[in-house]
């Protein structure tokens, strides 16, 4: 009896102290420049960095001493081979019913265009839907677009909804007979601006160009369809390459009392080979890195280990982490990729019960300065990079972020720094800082049994 109410006072007084520390090392975080000047120093010293070109291994020699230089420890390169997707010089034009350039960016792994082009008759889709309910006889030998408008919303979900749109409607073209196919930019912006993205082709279904059209363009081309028939002409020369290199870097913030308890986070380091990817993830990178130098250097208990993933856009890394990190999941406690942009946190969830553990009892206090909300539902997932990690057993917490800007750059040449908000990035820091410091200094075991099959 003596021991449980010892007990007990040692929890109570634990608890206020957590807290206190946690408000220390949040507002410390707000005025921290960490996280701006890793965003800067990626984004200018290597710049666009697609999985598998030679600014990837810049990246990772960005990586290793940008870990090195903030105090990290066990920074290891993980090396493994991708198949890389490599644009070349593209165009598209429009042939009739007058000529004139239009914005397009290929899809990554599409196939090239034949040497002299593709040319063909437009048909214009205002939705996806529509599309597949056409009949062979409207899109035979045509071109088609489909475009739809991506709708803009606070947690990113209009993205979700049309996301098909560019990773398998060359395939649904091709199967009706398309001899290309062309997606409205995926995109909440009305700039000139195409945005690429990876697709896939369909097994066993004859393999079509595609590309991004901008928004701007595609209104252009169902503006004139509408009217008569209307040709265009493309031209892609895009290479893939199997068995490139790519790699993972990674470095630790050791624990001081249980440094065999590890916490994964990061982002990734690959981008798109337009703009600087800035927002998509060199932020994710400096968000994660930024706050487990915080947190790091307050001593926490259990180690965090800060991740930058090589090949997130060719769909690359994820499955191949779990895979080479089955035999840690054990150790893992809990995992989060921030991939998301750089816009402020208004979410948080949690692995499910944590959020009414006692040792997790201040943190909704504490973020709440942020203007951060603890919801009740449990995360589920937190990013492409940590899912086989999740779903092999490592519970995860995951942020939501005002993603009503995000997509106006993603996977675009306007993901450059100058989109980045400091005050937002510091915010994002502020909370991971939070949130790292209560799960680094927790004792609770965050891991659930897995459901019954
Ligand atoms: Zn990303």
């Amino acid at each position: 009896m003596k021991t449980l109410i010892a007990a007990a006072l040692a929890l109570a007084i634990a608890t206020p102290a957590l807290a206190q520390n946690a408000a220390a090392l949040r507002d410390a975080a707000l005025k921290d420049d960490t996280a701006w000047n890793v965003v800067r120093s990626l984004t200018s010293e290597v710049g666009a960095r697609p999985a598998g070109s030679l600014a990837a291994a810049r990246a990772r020699d960005w990586g290793v001493a940008k870990l090195r230089e903030l105090g990290f420890s066990n920074i290891k390169v993980e090396p493994y081979t991708v198949t890389a997707w490599e644009r070349g010089p593209e165009s598209a034009e429009l042939t009739a019913p007058f000529r004139r350039p239009l914005n397009i960016l290929g899809l990554g792994r599409s196939i090239p265009t034949p040497a002299g082009g593709v040319e063909g008759e437009v048909v214009v889709f205002a939705s996806y839907d529509a599309m597949l309910s056409a009949t062979d006889r409207q899109i035979a030998g045509k071109i088609v677009l489909v475009n739809q408008p991506m709708v803009r919303a606070q947690d990113g979900s209009g993205y979700g909804a049309i996301n098909r749109n560019r990773t398998q409607g060359a395939s649904e073209a091709a199967r009706r007979g398309a001899i290309a196919y062309l997606t409205r930019s995926l995109a909440t912006d009305d700039a000139n601006n195409p945005h690429t993205g990876a697709m896939t082709y369909a097994a066993g279904v004859r393999q079509i160009p595609a590309a991004a059209v901008s928004v701007p363009d595609a209104n252009v081309l169902a503006d004139l369809a509408a009217k008569g028939p209307v040709r265009i002409k493309l031209s892609m020369m895009s290479r893939t390459v199997p068995g490139a290199p790519a790699w993972d870097v990674s470095g630790e913030m050791i624990g001081t009392g249980r440094p065999d308890e590890i916490i994964v986070i990061g982002g990734h380091l690959d981008s798109w080979d337009v703009g600087t990817g800035a927002v998509d993830d060199a932020a994710g990178i400096a968000i994660t890195t930024a706050a487990a130098k915080i947190v790091g250097q307050a001593r926490p208990r259990r180690t965090i280990r800060v991740v930058m993933w090589g090949a997130e856009e060719i769909g690359e890394s994820g499955a191949r982490y779990g895979r080479d990190h089955a035999a840690e999941v054990p150790k893992i406690v809990a995992a989060s990729e921030s991939d998301n942009g750089a816009g402020a946190i208004f979410a948080l969830a949690l692995p499910p019960g944590t959020r009414t553990k006692p040792e997790f009892a201040e943190l909704q206090s504490t973020l709440a300065p942020l203007k951060i909300n603890v919801v009740a539902a449990p995360a589920t997932g937190s990013g492409a990079d940590t899912a086989a990690l999740h779903q092999a057993g490592v519970p995860a917490f995951s942020f939501d972020q005002d993603s009503s800007k995000y997509f106006d750059l993603h996977h675009s040449q306007n993901d450059t720094l100058e989109q980045i908000d400091p005050g937002d990035l510091a915010q994002n820091v502020a909370a991971w800082t939070v949130v790292l410091h209560f799960i680094a200094n927790s004792t609770v075991d965050l891991r659930v049994p897995a459901p019954a099959r």
